[in-house]
Formats: structure tokens, sequence, C-alpha cells
């Protein structure tokens, strides 16, 4: 049994608007799983509609097997964390951590204790009385985080819920929220608009674009092998070229493109005779000076100049101009020495071999 099930969910707005349309989705216990997709593809709409929020105008939900979609949100096994996290500001972090308890009919005795314990969970002892404005952001965060949980969910539903926080506290709070996940084995939905975070923190990724889903995958899977153009233009930094005359033989297909013929795993959505795209990782591209690499077998070649270099830590980006037709994203580590003596105006050669490309279709 999953512990949450969306059959064909779509959502119209009153107006008119269909913010979510076709979504379907199972989820095993204590999987996490990220929506990712631009602002206004229907993310928070559908996790909104998970919590029972947000009434559905199709399909239904189903958690641990249970149609919830008339049930009202205080009656749903899920807890909610919002971006802003909604705390009481003139509430101490005891009393905004043991509201979620109130409406269960606890002794004081039980409640105290659930509380104690969540406190001590999240290093909010020591605060306890304090009022929640009283505090930084990372602890309200924490706080946030410590009332979704104390009532024991099956489902944790997180709405952005690191997007208030700076870039560092961002960072460590994710750790956080990956350890506490793994510990507590509860399912996690984690809405975001970062790929960042939903590639580093998720077991599975459902990427969405106006409404619709894209593809659901592990972070690998839709950063590896993009079944749509929407995916390959979202997710990583691939290059992106047209092909056409799609021809496919022993799992490789083959098309024409300006810069010759080129090659790659095929997406399960592309045809023959329709038109392709070649989606390159900005990483799987090797880069050589021109002439270099003519001794070494490569597949997928493309000529070009240096257009631009940058290291960032220990990843030299590089923008190739290939032949004034199109600029393409190369990104290798900085410990290559021969790389690090390439210049802006050097002519190189890039290429990447056929089976970490892929072909989408174009639309
Ligand atoms: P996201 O969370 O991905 O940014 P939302 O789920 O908030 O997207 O919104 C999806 C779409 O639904 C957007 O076009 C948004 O403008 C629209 N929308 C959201 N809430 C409402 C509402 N209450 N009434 C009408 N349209 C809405």
């Amino acid at each position: 049994m999953y512990d949450l099930e969306l059959n064909g969910v779509g959502k119209t707005y009153s107006d008119g608007t269909v913010a979510v349309a076709d979504f379907d989705l199972r989820v095993g216990k204590g999987e996490f799983v990220a929506f990712l997709g631009p602002s206004g593809c229907g993310k928070s709409t559908t996790l909104r509609m998970i919590a029972g929020f947000e009434e559905i105008t199709n399909g239904d939900i189903l958690i641990k097997g249970k149609n919830v979609s008339s049930i009202p949100p205080e009656r749903r096994p899920t807890s909610m964390i919002f971006q802003n996290y909604a705390l009481f500001p003139h509430m101490s972090v005891r009393q905004n951590i043991g509201f979620g308890l109130d409406v269960k009919h606890l002794s004081r005795t039980e409640k105290d204790g659930k509380v104690d314990r969540i406190m001590d969970m999240f290093g909010l002892t020591p605060f306890a009385d304090r009022k929640a404005d009283k505090l930084s952001g990372g602890q309200r965060q924490r706080i946030a985080l410590a009332r979704g949980l104390v009532v024991e969910p099956d489902i944790l539903l997180l709405d952005e819920p690191l997007g208030a926080l700076d870039a560092n506290l961002r960072r460590v709070i994710q750790n956080e929220l990956k350890l506490l996940q793994r510990e507590l084995g509860i399912t996690f939905v984690f809405v975001t608009h970062a790929q960042s975070e939903a590639l580093g923190l998720s077991d599975r990724i459902v990427v969405m674009n106006r409404g619709r889903v894209e593809q659901i995958g592990t972070p690998h899977e839709v950063y590896a092998n993009p079944k749509t153009e929407f995916v390959a233009r979202f997710i990583g930094s691939n290059a992106i070229i047209e092909g056409q005359n799609l021809s496919i033989a022993d799992g490789i297909g083959a098309v024409d493109t300006a810069f010759g013929r080129m090659r790659g795993r095929p997406a399960e959505t592309v045809r023959t005779g329709e038109g392709v795209l070649v989606a390159i990782p900005a990483e799987a591209m090797r880069i050589s000076r021109r002439g270099a690499a003519d001794a070494l077998p490569a597949e997928n070649r493309l000529n070009g100049t240096i257009a631009m270099r940058h290291a960032v830590g220990s990843v030299q980006h590089f923008q190739i101009d290939l032949d004034g037709r199109q600029r393409v994203d190369v990104e290798t580590s900085t410990d290559n020495r021969d790389l690090m003596q390439l210049a802006v105006g050097d002519a190189v050669t890039v290429d990447c071999p056929s089976e970490n490309v892929t072909l989408v279709a174009r639309g």
C-alpha cells in the first residue's frame, strides 16, 4: 500500500484557471518527494490539495489507501509547514509547538511530554518560554518543523520551507532536514523551485510545468535522462542542439545537426520523423585544444572558441562559441592543469560519449 496516491488529480479555480491537471503519483512510505518547477506551475496548489486546504476538482487523493478527498484538513494524517512558518508571534515556543496537539484531547502530562521531547530533538529547550518573534530565522524554522512533527503525521508537507533563509543557513537546515527524515521514516512531500534543493534532498522529483507533470524520477534520472524538452532545459545545464532525420539502431539514436551527425540515447518520447533536440550535460563534455583531440576517439565532436571562462570553487565553467551559431556551457574540474592553460579566444573541440547524450522530442 502507498502512503500517498494521486489519481488524475486536477484543480480548476473558480475564475477558470487550470492550475493542475491529470496529476498521477504514488509515494511509498518514508519516501522524500520534491515537486519542482517554475513559479506558477501548480506545486503549491497540489500540496494544498493533499493537505485538504484546497478542494480538488478532478480525481482522487488517497492516504494509506483511504480516500481523503472530502475529509477536512484537521482530520487528515498530514502536517503542513508553510514558507513563512505561520507561527503565532506572541506565543512562546512551547505554546506554538503544543498548538497542534490541543485538538487531540491528550492529558496535560502526555502533551507536555511530547512537546518536551520534540523541543529537545530540535535544540529548542533553552528557548521554550521565549516568544516566537524573539528568535532567529533558523530557530523559527525549527519551531515550524517541530510543530508539524509533534502531531506524528503520516505525511509532512513542506511548502518552500527554506525560502526565507539565507544561503548558509539553508544549507545547514537542508542537511538537518534530510537526516531528520531518514531518522523518522516519515514521508515528506516538499515544494521547491530550486533545483539544487530538489536534487540534493529528495528520493524522487516530480518536475512540473504549467500544471502538468513532465517527468517523475530519481534526481539522477531527471538529471541524466530528461524525457522532455522542458526537463532538459530546466534541470542542470544542458547544451541543447536542434536535430532532424532521427534514426534509431541498437538503442542509439542518430540525428543530423548544424554541427554534423550526433548520437545519443533516445528518450521514450521521441519519434522518428519528428523534431528532435540533442541534450548534452555541461559536465559530461570533454574539452581539448583544437587539434589535440584528433588522436582520441571522440563522439559528438563540436568545434568552437572559448567565449568565457570562470571558476567557482573546484568547478571550471567554460562558455564555448560554436562557430558563431550557438553557445554551450561546459564544466570541468579545476584540477585539470592543461585546461587551466586555456584562455578566452582559444580554438577548442568539445565532445561527449553518446551514452551521456539524450535525444528528446521538441516541444
Ligand atoms: P506554484 O506553487 O508552482 O508557484 P501555484 O499552485 O501557486 O503555483 O499556482 C498555480 C496557478 O494557479 C497559477 O497560475 C496561479 O496564478 C493560479 N492560482 C493559485 N491560486 C489561485 C486562486 N486562489 N485563484 C485563482 N488562481 C490561482
